[in-house]
Formats: structure tokens, C-alpha cells, sequence
């Protein structure tokens, strides 16, 4: 199936062309012809798959000919950084209509957001919270609004915002189309699609949520302080160009970049702590090529878009299936490949055991020499490792002044709420 056959407006395919894109993905080829007939769409997709253009096309196709001046889509995004790559997905493929897009999003000023619900911005792109206050004005009634997204629901779900995202539902009019994305399904989300969906047109592309095709997984056996060591070891063994490295929390994202740096290896952070212009000035400097490696927590990653990464690191094994598939999800994009490595100590291996069986996968070990521990021998760190990570013991000793001890920071039960983006 190629674009042309989807019969979208002419300007969008010049747009679809100019980006490259060669056919829909399959969630594009099932999602945009029943949406262009006006049905609402409720779809199970995981990040990589194309679904962004999946909601974005339909909507820019019915907008593209209408009078402007009227804010007529909303699209609801859980984090400040998936709201930006919606933004960015959305200028490359509006590139040639003349639509404009504008993201709503906290940790910056509201004055330029008012002033964008005031000339009726053709979309807005927002995280639930600054939505809600710009609701308390009379500027931000979108009395126009016709098509309403909610995109990664799940997740805004697991960021404790379904009372937020009702409270949106009671604001505005009821839309005439409504596009529901979600990787997984869980009872609250579904309760929800029951609510507000008009005999949805349902889209699975898999049974059960699993990582994009076109990653290859490996796991590494390590102890917990030898991990800094053997990811230092990897990225100075020149398979990995550049990297993205998840931690589960912020303080240990702090803790490790300061550590690598100081191996020579050029890294930056993102997570829950830093400002937007912090966050968005290490992801510009990781996509350029400045910092090797971008180190950053679950949250923060959510909803960045790094053309042809190869690699990301799983510096610890993450809390549920979910969080796996949406960190590898950050490499092997639409049809590239890619490698997602795992860094598992002996009391991770549960962990990992556990998300292996719910996505059906076997990872493979990979035991490197001088790192990997003898399963139950209890033996002491090899040479080679007990150097390495003397650094990162320093390191340690020079960040512990920079703790942050906020909630992301410390230990939390499987399924976490964070707070607000
Ligand atoms: P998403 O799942 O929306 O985050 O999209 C993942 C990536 O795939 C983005 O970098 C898109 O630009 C890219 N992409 C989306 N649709 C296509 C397509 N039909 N062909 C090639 N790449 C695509």
C-alpha cells in the first residue's frame, strides 16, 4: 500500500514524501481510512510504530481546507517531551499546508500559550496540568474544538492524570472525533474508552504488547558495583557510537553522567529535576553529536525521537514490561534496527525473568570476561573492575552533595505514580 492510495490531501503527501516515509506503517494503513469516514479510533500501538502520523494525518486531511483562526483539535500528551515530538511530527507533516500547531505545557511561561488560544491556534498539543489552568480563563473555552486525541493513555493513567483528563472532557465540547491510543489496556482505560468513544473502530496490531521487531536484546550479568565499570567498558570497546541510558532514578541519572564524564566519555541528563531549556539543551546536544551518551529516567524519555539511535542501555532493569518496551522503543524506529542492552545484577535477574515471560522473549546473557559474577560463588570482583570502579566511587562521593531525595529518587513499589510532568 503506498500514501497516494489513502487519498489524503495532496499537501500532506507532499509532506509524508519530503520526510521519506515509502508506505504507511500498519497502524497507518488501519487507522487513517476509518478516520477520514469520521469513525473514533481506539487503537493499542506501542511507541515506534508510527502512530503519531496514525492520528496527526486524519486530522490535518480534515483541517487543511477549513477556514483558520479556530483552535479544532486538541491532542492530549502525559509528558512535556512527547508533547514536543508530537509538535515536531506535526510541523514535518503539516510542512506544506500552512496549519499550526502549539504545545501547552508546564515549566514554562503561559503568556505565549494564552496568546496561542487566543488567535485559535489550528492544534494544541498539551500535558493535562497546564491545560487545566489555562482552563480557569475565559481565552481557553475551545468552543471550536472538533477532533480530541489522547495519546499514550496508559501511561497518563500510570501518572495518576485519568481525574485530570476528565476534568478536560467536562471543559470542552463534545468533539466530533475522538482518537484513543493506549500501548496496553488496562481496566481504568477501558472504562474510560467506554465512556467517551462512539462505536470505536478497534486497531491491535499484537496481541500482547511487545518491543518493535528489529531490536536485538542481550543482557549482561554484573554486580551492582561493577555496573558504572562494565557500561564504561562497553562504550570504550567502539560498538556503541552514542547511547541512551535509562535509570530508574534521577538521583542515580546524576550519579552516573557526572561518572562517565569523568571516564571521558561526553554524557548529559534529562529527568523529572531539570528545567525544560536543561532538558531540551542536553537532547539538542545528544541528537548533535555533542554528548556520547544522554542518561535519563523513565519519565524524561517518554516521547523523544532520536533519529537512527542505535543503542539504549538498560543501566537498570526497568519496574514492569511496560517501561522495557517503551525504553527499547527508543531505538530500531519505524524500520531501523537497533540493540537494547540490559545491565542485571543477581537481584534484578527476578525483574528481568519476570518481563521476559510477559513479552515472550528470551534474552540472551552475555557473561563478559572480568564483569559477569559465577551464579552463586560469591566471588570477589575481578582486578580490572575494582580500578574502574573506584572512579565511579568517587563520582559518587562528588554528586552525593547533589541529592536531590525528591520522589523519584528513592525506591519505589512496582507500579509508580510520578508526579506531574
Ligand atoms: P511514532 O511511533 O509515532 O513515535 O513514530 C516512530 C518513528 O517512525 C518516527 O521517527 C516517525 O517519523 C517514523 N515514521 C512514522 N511513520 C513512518 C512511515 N510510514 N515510514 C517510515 N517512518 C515512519
Amino acid at each position: 500500500m503506498s500514501f497516494s492510495t489513502l487519498k489524503l490531501h495532496p499537501a500532506l503527501i507532499r509532506g509524508v514524501d519530503k520526510l521519506g516515509f515509502q508506505h504507511p506503517s500498519p497502524i497507518q494503513s488501519k487507522a487513517i481510512p476509518p478516520a477520514l469516514e469520521g469513525r473514533d479510533l481506539l487503537a493499542c500501538a506501542v511507541t515506534g510504530s508510527g502512530k503519531t502520523a496514525a492520528f496527526l494525518l486524519p486530522i490535518l486531511h480534515q483541517l487543511v481546507d477549513q477556514p483558520r483562526g479556530t483552535t479544532r483539535a486538541l491532542v492530549l500528551a502525559p509528558t512535556r517531551e512527547l508533547a514536543c515530538q508530537i509538535r515536531d511530527d506535526l510541523n514535518a507533516l503539516a510542512q506544506f499546508t500552512g496549519l499550526k500547531s502549539v504545545v501547552v505545557h508546564g515549566g514554562v511561561a503561559m503568556g505565549p500559550q494564552k496568546t496561542a488560544f487566543q488567535r485559535g491556534t489550528d492544534v494544541i498539543i498539551a500535558t493535562p496540568g497546564r491545560l487545566l489552568d489555562h482552563f480557569q480563563y475565559h481565552y481557553a473555552a475551545l468552543s471550536g474544538l472538533e477532533y480530541l486525541v489522547l495519546d499514550e493513555a496508559d501511561r497518563m493513567l500510570d501518572m495518576g492524570f485519568l481525574p485530570d483528563i476528565r476534568r478536560v472532557l467536562k471543559h470542552v465540547p463534545k468533539p466530533k472525533q475522538i482518537f484513543f491510543f493506549s500501548a496496553t489496556m488496562p481496566a481504568p482505560i477501558e472504562r474510560l474508552t467506554k465512556e467517551i468513544l462512539k462505536k470505536p473502530v478497534r486497531i491491535t496490531l499484537q496481541r500482547k504488547a511487545a518491543p518493535a521487531e528489529g531490536i536485538s536484546h542481550a543482557a549482561y550479568p554484573v554486580l551492582a558495583k561493577q555496573r558504572g565499570a562494565l557500561l564504561v567498558e562497553l562504550l570504550r570497546r567502539g560498538h556503541i557510537n552514542d547511547a541512551l541510558v535509562f535509570t530508574r532514578t534521577k538521583h542515580r541519572a546524576n550519579r552516573l553522567t557526572r561518572m562517565l564524564n569523568h571516564n571521558g566519555i561526553y554524557s548529559e541528563r534529562i529527568h523529572g529535576n531539570r528545567s525544560q531549556p536543561q532538558r531540551t539543551k542536553a537532547l539538542a546536544g545528544f541528537k548533535s553529536g555533542k554528548f556520547r551518551v544522554l542518561v535519563a529516567t523513565d519519565i524524561a524519555a517518554r516521547g523523544i525521537d532520536i533519529e537512527a539511535l542505535g543503542h539504549v542501555v538498560n543501566f537498570d532493569v526497568p519496574a514492569a514490561p511496560e517501561d522495557y518496551i517503551h525504553r527499547v522503543g527508543r531505538t530500531a524506529r519505524a524500520e531501523a534496527t537497533g540493540e537494547a542492552l540490559t545491565l542485571v545484577m543477581p537481584e534484578s535477574e527476578r525483574d528481568l525473568g519476570g518481563i521476559e515471560r510477559a513479552l515472550g522473549l528470551t534474552i540472551p546473557r552475555i557473561r563478559l570476561e572480568g564483569f559477569a559474577y559465577d551464579v552463586g560463588s560469591g566471588a570477589p570482583p575481578p582486578e580490572n573492575a575494582k580500578r574502574s570502579t573506584a572512579k565511579s566511587r568517587n563520582a559518587k562521593r562528588s554528586t552525593a552533595k547533589s541529592r536531590n531525595g525528591s520522589a523519584e529518587s528513592k525506591n519505589r513499589p512496582r507500579r509508580r505514580r510520578y508526579g506531574k510532568p
